[in-house]
């Protein structure tokens, strides 16, 4: 009965304000619960696989490791990305970011969950609890919401694993994505602290983040949390930049 009122009043609601794919602008059905169409939710790209073992890009070679991870070390143990940044996932992250889209974190969330799911033993083993990039104040009151955050909620939902809001900006940092290598390391360096009150003694940590481009953020991330005694520290992504 619920359930046949809810197909109802979804299909009025769709005849008053039709409701379109947010990527290629086709009508929707009125059941659609993602805001996207199926064609486009399928060319979501996962990375390809194999992934070095540190940073988790695609190589391509039977290495295990990438060359950047074999001239660089960093702070977290393994880092993960489920999906490629590019076409249609750039997107829709963009709307969902920039443009009020909030809707759109069904789509987002669901790759990433399906993608936590099948790597579940390597990526959530021993894992104590979730925590997230923050964002800067600023940025946060004019966006409404940390769109890192609202990641790792759902991840944190759907596995049954603690969510902590242990990391804060120290000063405001550029936007990465304006930057070179070189100064997306210096742009963040020891931009990060935590906040106290949070034992991390032995805890092995999933750091979430949205998009992962050099991973500089999420080794300056990484290293606060090391250095307030955090065991081990895998991150994740929704996606990758390349
Ligand atoms: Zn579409
Ligand atoms: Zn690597």
């Amino acid at each position: 009965m619920k359930a046949a009122f809810t197909a109802l009043s979804k299909n009025l609601l769709n005849i008053i304000f039709p409701l379109r794919c947010a990527a290629c602008k086709k009508d929707l059905d009125a059941m659609n619960d993602f805001g996207v169409c199926d064609s486009c939710a399928a060319r979501i790209r996962r990375l390809p696989r194999p992934y070095c073992e540190r940073c988790g890009r695609s190589i391509q070679s039977a290495d295990k490791v990438c060359g950047e991870c074999r001239k660089t070390s960093h702070y977290f143990n393994a880092a993960y990305s489920a999906c490629l940044y590019e076409g249609v996932l750039k997107e829709l992250i963009h709307l969902f970011k920039y443009k009020g889209r909030y809707a759109l974190i069904n789509i987002l969330s669901t790759n990433m969950i399906e993608f936590a799911r099948e790597l579940r033993d390597e990526l959530l083993e021993g894992v104590g609890a979730i925590t997230f990039v923050p964002l800067q104040d600023a940025r946060l009151r004019e966006r409404g919401f940390n769109q890192s955050k609202v990641l790792a909620l759902s991840l944190s939902k759907e596995f049954g694993i603690t969510l902590l809001d242990t990391l804060k900006k120290t000063r405001p940092t550029m936007r990465q994505n304006e930057l070179s290598r070189s100064e997306r390391l210096v742009n963040l360096e020891d931009a990060f602290k935590i906040k106290g009150g949070i034992d991390f003694a032995s805890l092995k940590v999933l750091l979430i983040d949205d998009v992962m481009t050099t991973g500089a953020t999420l080794d300056e991330c990484s290293k606060a949390l090391i250095s307030a005694g955090a065991k081990e520290i895998r991150c994740l992504t929704l996606a990758r930049g390349m």
